[in-house]
């Protein structure tokens, strides 16, 4: 954790906007247009009130835990459920629809449940995981995952995301914490909520870089943060900015730990800025399975490969090879999680 600079920040694509701005954009504005429009609208709020759940039916109980968005809270509504409970003014209301209207567009098996939202306060419900994220199997309990294992969880979370990218739906926050593990199935969860104006920025300290973070980063999303200047709410999300998240998390997977282990913010800011990548000369892993970290972590979006290519590439492994030395993975400075 550490903090750096400014940046200009977030929300990339989501279809509906682009739908909005593009109306906006044409020309000629008549009356058809305005009644498409009005249309649209309405069947936005319509569709979203199927969704509505009165934040009263709620039960809410313990905290599980703090997030940059706000808390979640275990609830019960007709059975157990997850409840984020976004901080206030973290989106306007219409800002928040939209999003919602992504949610509710997912069915996968691996992508988490969504079962609806609260419009007051600003809450979203969906199931409520078991089992432990990715985070907590690698990092905390220090859980080995020999190659069978990680390439049938990079399988799904690649089927999962897979998925979303087809209906344009860019996760944003793809990590370790956002993917649950339930008795061996991957549940993403989060997707599509990261707005990067969020993150705090403090006059005297500059911009707080959330923990276990940056090394998520692609190269074009780095470049934009900036040390003295207020957030702005334009980085350059993108479905190959996912991937380049996707190309961490298998790192994790095979190493036990985040790249750039130990390294101060800054300096991973200026590395991968300039298209330096963790160095792979300590994991003992064969060519494949680092060609994968390396074209997920391509410095050009444009080279990176898409989540169909990544099930191929990762359909190709051998099987039954261990990734990584059983001593000790890949021993460099110590770890950043910045
Ligand atoms: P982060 O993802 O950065 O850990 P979140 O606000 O998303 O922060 O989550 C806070 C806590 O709640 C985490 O411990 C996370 O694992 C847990 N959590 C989030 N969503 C769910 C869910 N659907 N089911 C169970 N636990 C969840
Ligand atoms: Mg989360």
């Amino acid at each position: 954790t550490s903090q750096t600079s400014t940046n200009s920040a977030s929300t990339s694509s989501d279809r509906t906007y682009l739908r909005v701005d593009s109306f906006e954009d044409s020309e000629e504005r008549d009356d058809d247009d305005n009644t498409w429009q009005e249309q649209w609208n309405q069947q936005n709020s319509v569709s979203l009130k199927e969704w509505d759940i009165p934040f009263d039916d709620l039960e809410i109980m313990e905290k599980i835990g703090d997030g940059r968005f706000g808390t979640v809270h275990r609830a019960q509504w007709h059975g157990a459920v997850a409840v984020k409970l976004l901080k206030e003014n973290y989106l306007d209301n219409e800002a928040f629809k939209l999003e919602v209207a992504t949610f509710k567009k997912t069915r996968h098996e691996n992508v988490v449940l969504f079962m609806g939202a609260c419009i007051k306060p600003q809450a979203i419900v969906t199931s409520l995981c078991k089992g432990n994220t990715l985070y907590t199997h690698i990092h905390q309990r220090r859980d080995k995952f020999n190659l069978n294992k990680t390439t049938m969880v990079a399988q799904q979370i690649s089927q999962g995301m897979g998925y979303l990218h087809a209906r344009d739906i860019v996760h944003k926050d793809l990590k370790t914490k956002n993917i649950f593990l339930e008795n061996g199935k991957v549940v993403i969860t989060d997707f599509g909520l990261f707005s990067a104006t969020k993150l705090q920025y403090d006059k005297n300290y500059g911009l707080e870089i959330p923990s276990g973070w940056l090394c998520y980063l692609a190269p074009e999303l780095i470049q934009v943060l900036q040390p003295c200047r207020p957030a702005k709410d334009n980085m350059p999300f993108s479905k190959a900015s996912d991937i380049y998240a996707f190309g961490t998390v298998w790192y994790e997977l095979l190493c036990g730990e985040f790249p750039f282990k130990s390294q101060a913010s800054e300096a991973v800011i200026f590395q991968v800025g300039r298209g330096m990548k963790q160095t792979l000369a300590n994991l003992q892993a064969s060519r494949d399975v680092k060609d994968i970290l390396m074209t997920c972590w391509a410095y050009e979006p444009g080279n990176r490969p898409d989540f169909a290519k990544l099930l191929t590439l990762l359909e190709r492994l051998p099987k039954k090879r261990l990734a990584r030395s059983p001593s000790h993975p890949v021993q460099l400075s110590r770890s950043a999680e910045s």
